[in-house]
């Protein structure tokens, strides 16, 4: 089979080809789990050359490589470093970049982890972080100082689902001497390409939507030519690595990616259009609705939609919520989403915002991942859990 090269075919064509090498698998469809430490070499000659192609498992395998050169194809990186979560993609994308006495601008919608990285982590280490509005990229040149290193980008935010102007931040950013760092796990790869918005460096959990089947947990970090080189430097240095057995199911999974967001996508839309009709239900935030007010930007920016998005329970207190997400039988109660099932949590509870509750309001805010199940049933489900709650 001919090696796939570029970004010139269809992206099934892509996920269905990439990181396959028949130098690796021989005959076979699918590359090896290859579990190792220790890589033989031939001679003492090849051992200190540095111009073999392994060296040490922590530095790459057959299989860690299949996926991560998958993953730099779809995103159009120059490199693509795996890590053992998407947590851990979000701080070796930072630390391999900030120094002691850096700012970084953070989004207010930010993955709620990474503000404890940020205040446990970063300002131990003399980094100084801020967050910024969202949804106002005017003010973003307002907020950024000669010492900004990084400014990082989640879109849409977690739990709220608010757009960023990636384009214009990425621009101010650039005029400021700062990077871009921009957290792709919602769109995916196959629904934005954030480096040609204006991204230097992309990063995913892994985790969600290309393990797909809720039995992993992996991150990946991708640069452009420009910053390549640092962040495959610090994963080196840091000793990262994860497990072949995650890398070959997160590559398996990669293979019914897009067939499997078109579902995602679909159902989630007829689930938010089906909420946004009824009497409990006070705010839908899925950028993919006409009435969302981050919608232009994602019709200008993304090329699809996935299945996890929030809805606000209207004249309804925590206790009505909860009361809601027990009677629910086909939605799961859990964290993380990008999987098969549907899940259902309470977003608004413990909510961290520097810019106020407005984004989220005083209802109730659940946040759902539509899975691969009937949508009908998911309606019929959600339908049920309303009257249960009153
Ligand atoms: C879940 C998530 C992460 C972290 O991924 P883990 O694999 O759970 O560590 C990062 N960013 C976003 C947007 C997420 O939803």
């Amino acid at each position: 089979m001919a090696k796939l090269t570029g970004s010139e075919k269809g992206v099934g064509t892509r996920t269905a080809n990439l990181g396959r090498d028949r130098e690796i698998a021989g005959d076979f469809v699918n590359p090896p789990v290859v579990r190792a430490s220790t890589v033989l070499f031939e001679n003492a000659a090849d051992m200190h050359s540095g111009r073999t192609r392994y060296t040490y498992a922590r530095r790459g395998t057959p299989t860690l490589d299949a996926l991560a050169g998958a993953i730099a194809d779809l995103e159009g990186a120059a490199g693509t470093v795996l890590c053992p979560s998407g947590l851990s993609a979000i701080s070796t994308a930072i630390l391999s970049f900030v120094l002691a006495g850096d700012h970084v601008l953070v989004p207010d919608a930010v993955y709620g982890p990474m503000r404890t990285f940020a205040s446990d982590v970063l300002a131990r280490l003399g980094v100084a972080v801020e967050y910024y509005d969202p949804t106002n990229a005017d003010t973003i040149s307002s907020v950024l100082r000669s010492t900004t290193r990084i400014v990082y980008i989640e879109s849409p935010g977690s739990n709220t689902m608010e757009m960023q102007d990636i384009p214009a931040i990425a621009e101010a950013a650039h005029r400021a001497g700062a990077i871009v760092i921009a957290d792709n796990t919602w769109a995916t790869p196959l629904y934005c390409k954030p480096f040609e918005l204006g991204a230097d460096v992309t990063l995913l959990a892994a985790t969600k939507y290309i393990g797909g089947h809720a039995d992993l947990m992996l991150g990946t970090v991708s640069g452009t030519a420009e910053c390549w080189q640092a962040i495959r430097r610090f994963h080196g240095a840091t000793g990262l690595c994860v497990g072949p057995d995650d890398a070959w199911l997160a590559l398996r999974g990669l293979r019914t990616l897009e067939v499997r967001l078109e579902r995602h996508q679909g159902s989630a839309l007829r689930v938010a259009e089906w909420l946004a009709a009824h009497p409990a239900v006070g705010r839908v935030m899925h950028p993919a609705l006409p009435t969302d007010p981050g919608h232009s930007l994602w019709q200008r920016d993304m090329t699809g939609s996935t299945g996890l998005f929030s809805f606000t329970l209207a004249n309804a207190d925590d206790a009505a919520a909860s009361v809601f997400l027990d009677a629910l039988a086909l939605f799961g109660l859990g964290y993380s989403w990008g999987g098969y099932e549907s899940l259902a949590v309470i977003g608004s509870r413990g909510l961290e915002r520097s810019f106020g509750g407005a984004a989220a309001g005083s209802e109730p805010l659940v946040r759902l991942h539509i899975g691969l199940e009937d949508p009908d049933d998911l309606i019929a489900d959600l339908d049920q859990a309303f009257v249960a709650a009153g």
